[in-house]
């Protein structure tokens, strides 16, 4: 018996039958004698054709207006599970994100959650409804619609869940956990039990877009437990808990690929203070954002500086660098798209040596070259061409003691 956040995704809310299906587990979770609030996303796809249908009309839409317009998503499958779980007998009630309280700044597209009110949402749960609450969209102080940014319902959720203090946040997807890689790269990957917030916080932020990482970096704050799971199986997923929870002891705990970012080269930059600042402060003020950043200098009062950005940044940030390397007077600019970020990460590693020495010797095994490296505390990352990426995880995956029997 217990006070649980459910929540579900997309695909497993995509069309009636699968409502039926989400309703069937929440009363069943009720049955059992638990408190449940849900909080859901938009069908499959439609948060997408409602942006683009905006797009139809304008490509500079109102972002207050688009929140409004996306915010629908969410409405709709709250409804309409709150009218599912009516017919089959349960008191339900659907609550929009004003209704709520989940207040955000102004940030229209990519509001930001202040507070949580929750009196609603707990009274409602005192008198044993079933709460459904739309994600991804809360209010301004003035009332304003906002929305979280995508994948938004994720952080909708943990919130929640920690207003309410929740015993649980669970995340229901098309997954059924966290896997040591993708699975659709390596065949060997296998689910973990349990992995530490900081960990999902590295790998999120790498690519396996599982959940939104604001959601982890929420529960982390709030040591909320976030329990990844499938709403297809019955089957336990993978807990995302604080570190100090017993974990498996493994060094390494999974590798991730990020294919999204391309790499710059300023060739021959004069070796001086101040030379760094002007090259990335055009890149900033152009809110783009820089991932790895190599410098090595050459015998001669020069130096090549090499970064990264993600591809989508990559024209912009390529037509900046030039404009820089003339003013600074660099040989030349050399940039590359086919490149792609290969990363081993574990809480693991900080009482472990070898780790990095492990990994180089490993892809250099393969003859794989690499072009730059860059390391946190629990992680290593190898950039290397894209071309190799697979073979990469597989190989990083097999030295690492990952792969299952
Ligand atoms: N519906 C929103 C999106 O597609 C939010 C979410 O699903 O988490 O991004
Ligand atoms: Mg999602």
């Amino acid at each position: 018996m217990g006070l649980i956040v459910q929540k579900y995704g997309g695909t497993s809310v995509a069309d009636l039958d699968r409502i039926r299906h989400v309703a069937n587990r929440v009363a069943k979770t009720f049955d059992k004698g638990n408190n449940v609030v849900v909080v859901l996303s938009a069908m499959a796809g439609i948060t997408d054709g409602l942006l683009d249908m905006a797009g139809r009309i304008t490509a500079s839409a109102e972002k207050r207006e688009l929140d409004v317009l996306l915010a629908t998503g969410e409405q709709t499958t709250a409804a309409l599970l709150a009218i599912t779980l009516k017919s089959m007998n349960y008191s339900a009630k659907s609550l929009m994100g004003y209704q709520a309280e989940v207040l955000t700044n102004r940030d229209f597209g990519n509001a930001r959650i202040v507070d949580i009110g929750a009196g609603r949402i707990k009274k409602l749960v005192k008198k044993n409804n079933i709460v459904i609450v739309a994600g991804f969209q809360g209010c301004d102080s003035d009332g304003n619609i906002t929305t979280l940014g995508r994948g938004g319902s994720d952080t909708s959720a943990v919130a929640i869940a920690t207003a309410i203090k929740a015993d649980v946040c669970e995340i229901y997807t098309d997954v059924d956990g966290i896997y040591t890689a993708d699975p659709n790269i390596c065949k060997k990957a296998r689910k973990l039990d349990k992995i530490s917030y900081d960990e999902m916080l590295e790998m999120s932020s790498l690519g396996a877009k599982v959940l939104q990482i604001r959601s982890v970096e929420f529960a982390k704050k709030y040591n909320v437990p976030v329990h990844v799971r499938s709403s297809f199986s019955e089957k336990e997923g993978t807990m995302v808990v604080n570190e100090n929870v017993e974990m498996e002891h493994l060094v390494v705990s999974g590798i991730t690929c990020n294919k999204n970012e391309a790499r710059i080269t300023l060739k021959k930059v004069p070796d001086q203070p101040g030379i760094a600042a002007k090259i990335f402060s055009p890149l900033a003020g152009s809110g783009i954002l820089v991932d790895m950043i190599i410098q090595n200098t050459r015998a001669s009062g020069l130096t090549d500086l090499t970064f990264t950005v993600a591809k989508t940044d990559y024209n912009r940030a390529l037509e900046i660098s030039k404009k820089v390397a003339e003013e600074i007077k660099a040989e030349e600019v050399l940039s590359a798209e086919n490149i792609a970020k290969i990363s081993v990460t574990g809480v693991g590693m900080k009482s472990h040596s070898g780790v990095a020495a492990k990994m180089f010797s490993t892809l250099a095994n393969e003859n794989i070259n690499i072009r730059l490296i860059s390391t946190s505390e629990i992680r290593i990352s190898c950039v290397i061409k894209e071309k190799y990426s697979e073979l990469a995880v597989r190989v990083l995956h097999s030295a690492f003691g990952l792969d299952k029997e």
